[in-house]
């Protein structure tokens, strides 16, 4: 492997690629370095194009020395033209990069295979996690396949669907009487106690985090190793938006795609919205908040990288937006009618921040936008059930169907591409 480093994104101090959590002198986060001098002499596009079909395909730009990684399959989903939902934001040229379609059926599932991975060249023996749900599935399905214990905490009052989607994994599930933060601190405070766990977002999240870049490099790859103009991605922690807006910066320094502004957006709920609220205050400080949406993936009220993710916003030329529990309904409702996409209220928050930016010009008509669909639908399905159902209920019989056709109880011509 070429070589990398550790370094302190605050004082830049370097350290070997190790088990450490936070700068010795500062502690101030880490990130991962790569040669890139180095890199860029590889013949990178072969190399990923006869690699897996997973995020594994660029595995010369992740923190890995690992032959054989743990690879469930995260990553190398589909990257779609958004006709129909572009027609109705005034958009021309949008996309959608569908990460519903994961093995756990979220985006997490890049962050996870990457952090064990690295977890288990480093010598850690369990898997474990602070999660608002998405990242305690992953972790239980990744640990099951590599045959590591696995320990999530999570918030006690999560979806159902998240809860028995991590323990039918045989995850050791432990509920908190608090909220995310209040978990985070735990697992920080255990994390010290218990030297061969891997709490994956705490003391491994410098390699946890550069899971994430793929997301970049699968747009690029995808688009014909070229960049788009803007990408609105989601903010929690802030981890995924400071990595992809990283993942393209590499490929620009590696030679894989030219040299461009790339605009960053983020995208968060009204109920949780420190880092939208300092954007829209003009401030540097992220004022915590406590969390209430039902957006529950993305409510963390401190967020870790959140002033980092608040920095690439502003120097890429971007914006963020946050949006209602309504909005965020009506937006899962938009996308699955116009796009056949079914998204989690993850997936809600960036769509209809979306539609709020390019209301607000913040997004124009003709950029080449992407936006980060991240998780599943059916992962939260509560929020849509008084919303949507059955049409009608009828005898097994013709009569009875036409009759309700007559009654207007099934009703055609209102797909958004229908013409009537
Ligand atoms: C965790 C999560 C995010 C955002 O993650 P951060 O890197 O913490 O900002 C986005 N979408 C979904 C569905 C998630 O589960
Ligand atoms: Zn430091």
């Amino acid at each position: 492997m070429i070589n990398q480093e550790l370094k302190c994104r605050e004082c830049s101090r370097h350290f070997p690629l190790q088990a450490l959590a936070v700068c010795d002198y500062c502690f101030g986060p880490l990130e991962v370095t790569y040669d890139y001098g180095e890199i860029a002499k590889l013949d990178l596009k072969n190399r990923i194009e006869a690699g897996p079909r997973s995020i594994w395909r660029y595995a010369d730009l992740l923190p890995v020395e690992c032959e054989t990684p743990i690879d469930l399959g995260a990553g190398f989903t589909p990257l779609v033209r958004a006709e129909r939902l572009g027609a109705q934001l005034g958009l021309s040229d949008l996309w959608i990069k569908n990460d519903t379609l994961n093995p756990t059926g979220s985006f997490k599932d890049r962050v996870v295979s990457v952090a064990l991975t690295a977890a288990r060249g480093l010598g850690f023996k369990v898997a474990a996690c602070a999660s608002t749900g998405n990242l305690a599935n992953s972790v239980a399905a990744h640990g099951a396949f590599a045959g590591m214990d696995s320990v999530v905490f999570i918030p006690k009052d999560l979806e159902k669907p998240k809860i028995l989607g991590t323990a039918i994994y045989g995850a050791n599930v432990v509920a908190i009487d608090g909220n995310y933060d209040d978990v985070n601190r735990l697992c920080t405070e255990l994390a010290g106690e218990m030297p061969t766990w891997a709490f994956v977002n705490v003391n491994i999240r410098t390699y946890y985090a550069e899971g994430s870049k793929t997301l970049a490099f699968e747009i690029a790859e995808q688009l014909g190793w070229s960049a788009p103009d803007h990408v609105v991605v989601p903010i929690a922690s802030g981890s995924q938006l400071t990595k992809v807006h990283k993942g393209f910066l590499e490929m620009q320094k590696v030679g894989l795609i030219n040299e461009k502004p790339i605009r960053i957006s983020g995208a968060q709920a009204q109920g949780c919205a420190p880092v939208a609220n300092a954007f829209a205050d003009g401030s540097d400080f992220i004022r915590p908040v406590k969390p209430n949406t039902i957006a529950k993936s993305l409510a963390i009220g401190n967020p870790a990288d959140g002033w980092y993710a608040l920095e690439v916003v502003k120097n890429t030329g971007g914006s963020i937006g946050a949006v209602s529990d309504s909005e965020i309904v009506d937006a899962i409702e938009l996308l699955a009618r116009t796009e056949g996409i079914f998204a989690e209220t993850a997936g809600g928050v960036t769509i209809a921040t979306l539609a709020k930016l390019a209301k607000e010009s913040k997004i124009l008509p003709d950029e080449r936008v992407v936006a980060l669909v991240t998780g599943h639908g059916l992962k939260t399905l509560d929020c849509v059930s008084d919303r949507v159902g059955i049409s009608t209920t009828i005898e097994p019989r013709l009569e009875s169907f036409l009759e309700a056709l007559e009654k207007g109880q099934v009703k055609l011509g209102s797909a958004s591409g229908a013409s009537s």
